[in-house]
């Protein structure tokens, strides 16, 4: 029950939260409600510890002074109460500062709370009992503990404490009135009636739901806030960390891409100035070598900027063309296919269309240029990165009621390990990619992942470097997009 290590919270360990209605569970799987309570609950018990202390002096005193005032019977019982008041306070001490700690589970920590209300009410019973049972002085101490016990505990397991309490006075009183237990005296002198006994009782029970009921109403107010302020310190600390994320990855994304834009126009400019200068005639053969070099540069220019065009719309949500009805993915592979056919046969690949065969993928909505575009990268990335004897690479396609799943594999160079991720991202290349083809910005795969997400659907890529690459894609085949359901 209790753990030497601080134990993660349970999201059944609610506690106070769950009075209140508010106990969220954070994406942690933590309850943040009882964490907070934990670390408070666990100062509030070395608080209450301390305290205890106070009660071991009096308890010693009152051992020392009760023969003095009439009460004979204190010396030695109260003297063994306090040694063993003090016994159990340093096993509570230890339990709080070594074996449970704020981190602790909150069911826990109130578990050690009500052993502890327990522990201290027995104490002062018997204490009551030594002082002059229903006339003793000490009686009013049940009240105080209850209003502390309401505080550290939820209101619940209080008023079964308050039922105990009062229950463990009446059958005090009642044996002691009927012999079996010593009727002591109290300072006041003599011993009690019937009569007066049972009116104290009366008062005892009165104030000890008085007190467990107003102690709650003032705190749970307090608790309700300590809640509401936790939730949305919670919240404010996990959007100002997304908001750090955002801001760090925008910046990122800004610095890549005009890096990627600098060398080309750095060339062109140099190009431009070759000309200008009168270093070369324009109308010459070395010339006009220079300014086709130049727009071939345009163009890969323009290839980056229209695909991060591409990739900014996908990621605000705004699809380049309408969503269609009734999109077949074969047909689209097959498309792919057969553009692809030259580029293949010109590095060697032979291309296996298993998607053939297979039964009919058609999706109820999608926007075909934009899977053609992820397809059709795939694809040519299998080819691309095949080996230079060549390969083969085959497209695979399985189909059930819910989904398409689409298998891209080749026999290519492969991914190096700990890039898998990272060629997701805009503008990485591997170097083994960028040895084996020059050609490449490092945007398709961030655009066709864009794209498969915006279908509700997801890539998942495995590869060993040397041996080859399958990429999965799997897409929802009944999935209505959000911008179209929305009413
Ligand atoms: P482009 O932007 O023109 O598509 P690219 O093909 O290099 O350029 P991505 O398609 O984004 O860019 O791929 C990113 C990187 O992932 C590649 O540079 C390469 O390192 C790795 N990669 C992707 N597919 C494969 C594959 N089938 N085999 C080996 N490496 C691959
Ligand atoms: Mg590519």
């Amino acid at each position: 029950m209790i753990r030497t290590e601080p134990t993660p919270r349970r999201p059944g360990d609610a506690g106070r939260g769950r009075e209140t209605g508010q106990g969220p569970v954070g994406d942690d799987g933590r309850d943040h409600t009882s964490y907070l309570f934990s670390w408070e609950l666990h100062g509030r018990l070395l608080w209450f510890a301390n305290l205890r202390w106070a009660a071991v002096v009096g308890l010693a005193a009152a051992a020392l002074a009760g023969p003095a005032v009439g009460m004979p019977s204190t010396n030695p019982s109260l003297a063994v109460v306090a040694a063993l008041v003090a016994v159990y306070n340093l096993g509570f001490i230890y339990l709080l500062r070594y074996r449970l700690g704020p981190e602790s589970a909150y069911g826990d920590l109130r578990t050690a709370a009500i052993l502890q209300m327990v522990t201290d009410l027995a104490a002062l019973f018997v204490t009551v009992h030594f002082t002059g049972g229903c006339a003793s002085p000490v009686l009013p101490f049940v009240v105080f503990h209850m209003a502390i016990g309401t505080i550290m505990i939820e209101t619940r397991s209080m008023y079964l404490l308050a039922c105990a309490a009062c229950g463990a006075a009446a059958g005090l009183f009642v044996l002691e009135h009927l012999g079996v237990l010593v009727r002591y005296p109290s300072a006041a002198g003599g011993v009690s009636t019937v009569a007066t006994c049972g009116l104290s009782t009366a008062m005892l029970v009165g104030l000890v739901f008085g007190v467990v009921y107003l102690t709650d109403s003032v705190t749970s107010r307090f608790k309700a806030r300590n809640v509401e302020l936790h939730q949305i310190t919670t919240e404010l600390q996990r959007s100002l960390a997304e908001r750090e994320a955002v801001e760090r990855r925008k910046s990122h994304y800004m610095r890549i891409s005009a890096h990627q834009l600098r060398s080309p126009l750095g060339t062109i400019k140099t190009s431009i100035q070759v000309l200008l200068d009168g270093y070369l005639d324009p109308g010459s053969a070395e010339g006009r070598r220079l300014l086709e070099g130049t727009a071939a540069r345009v163009d890969s220019l323009l290839a980056i900027v229209n695909d991060l065009l591409e990739l900014a719309k996908m990621r605000e949500g705004r699809v380049k063309a309408p969503w269609a009805r009734n999109v077949s993915v074969n047909q689209i592979l097959a498309d792919i296919f057969d553009a692809q056919d030259t580029f293949a046969s010109e590095a060697g690949v032979e291309l296996v269309p298993r998607f053939i065969q297979e039964g009919a993928a058609v999706l109820d909505w999608a926007v075909p240029p934009d899977l053609v575009y992820a397809f059709e990268n795939l694809i040519h990335n299998a080819i691309k990165y095949s080996k230079p004897g060549g390969g083969t690479v085959t497209v695979g396609l399985a189909v059930d009621h819910e989904r398409a799943t689409v298998v891209v594999a080749d026999q290519g160079i492969g991914i190096p390990d700990g890039l898998h991720e990272d060629v997701f991202l805009e503008f990485v290349r591997a170097p083994n990619a960028k040895h084996a083809a020059a050609e490449g910005t490092g945007l398709g795969l961030s655009i066709a992942r864009e794209a498969v997400a915006m279908h509700g659907g997801e890539i998942v890529l495995q590869s060993a470097e040397g041996v080859g690459t399958t990429v999965t894609v799997v897409l929802p085949l009944h999935r209505v997009p959000p911008e179209l359901s929305a009413p």
